[in-house]
């Protein structure tokens, strides 16, 4: 089966200029059908239909909270019966927050956590069992320089705590389900040019963070994108368990 015959699904993927709009772009360019999954349901609507009549392939919308798995559910059950069979899950819905560690209330931890790992949880034990069914599968995780570096970026102790969660998932997760032709990978970047921390990265702060990479400029959405369609290729079914940078040697390791 190739993957023009399957569904991509993308979370978060409908913000305006987010890595994850940008992903279902690059991935329906390369012929695969695509699930954007949104809390706003208009929005995923609307960027679906954008892909559609831009790339001629197959594009759902739907509204989706990756923490609730009832939402969860029933987002997966309304392509269960429209749309082509999933084929790759990029886990991109995720949010930051720069609050110092000891300003973090319990609420904001479990909310960082709740989006960035038990919503990839909820939504990649749900379609991983149909990949394996059909012996094909790509999963991939946005994780974040500051996984790697703790922090030093925007996000703070919970998002940097959060983002090395992701990495023990898929690394753990790859080896689990390696056997039945799914691979699971996560891609770092660095900082992205997108619209994640509300405007609140701008001025001297965001100079001084570019004057630190070496390539010396923030990273673009396609960088990231280009990437995860890489990854997402049926030729790319030797790599697994891999944490891709994609920081502009902002950190080198
Ligand atoms: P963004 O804010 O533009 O997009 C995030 C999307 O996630 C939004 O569309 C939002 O509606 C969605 N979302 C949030 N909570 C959700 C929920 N509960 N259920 C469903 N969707 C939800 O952010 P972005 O910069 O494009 O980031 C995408 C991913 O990349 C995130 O996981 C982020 O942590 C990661 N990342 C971003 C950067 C960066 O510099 N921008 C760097 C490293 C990693």
């Amino acid at each position: 089966m190739s993957h023009t015959d399957l569904t991509a699904i993308v979370t978060g993927a409908a913000s305006t200029r987010g890595i994850g709009r940008g992903t279902a772009h690059a991935l329906a360019a390369d012929g695969w059908n695509v699930s954007i999954l949104d809390l706003d349901e208009g929005a995923a609507k609307e960027t679906a239909d954008e892909i559609a009549s831009t790339h001629g392939v197959q594009a759902f919308g739907v509204a989706c909270d990756v923490t609730d798995e009832a939402s969860v559910e029933a987002a997966l059950a309304n392509l269960d019966s429209s749309a082509p069979p999933i084929g790759a899950l990029v886990n991109n819905a995720g949010i930051t927050s720069p609050t110092r560690f000891h300003d973090v209330t319990g609420a904001e931890w479990d909310r960082i956590f709740a989006v960035n790992v038990r919503g990839a949880y909820n939504i990649t034990r749900r379609v991983t069992p149909g990949m394996a069914e059909r012996g094909f599968g790509r999963v991939v995780f946005l994780s974040s320089v500051s996984a790697e570096r703790g922090g030093g970026v925007f996000g703070g102790v919970a998002y940097s705590a959060a983002k090395a969660a992701q990495l023990g998932f898929a690394r753990a997760l790859a080896r689990e389900v390696g056997p039945d032709g799914i691979t699971v990978n996560s891609v770092a970047p660095g900082l992205i040019d997108t619209d994640i921390t509300g405007g609140a990265l701008e001025g001297d702060t965001k100079t001084q963070l570019v004057a630190g990479i070496p390539v010396g400029r923030n990273g673009r959405v396609a960088d990231v994108a280009d990437l995860i369609t890489f990854l997402c290729r049926e030729q790319t079914g030797y790599i697994t368990g891999a944490t891709y940078d994609v920081n502009g040697g902002s950190h080198i390791h």
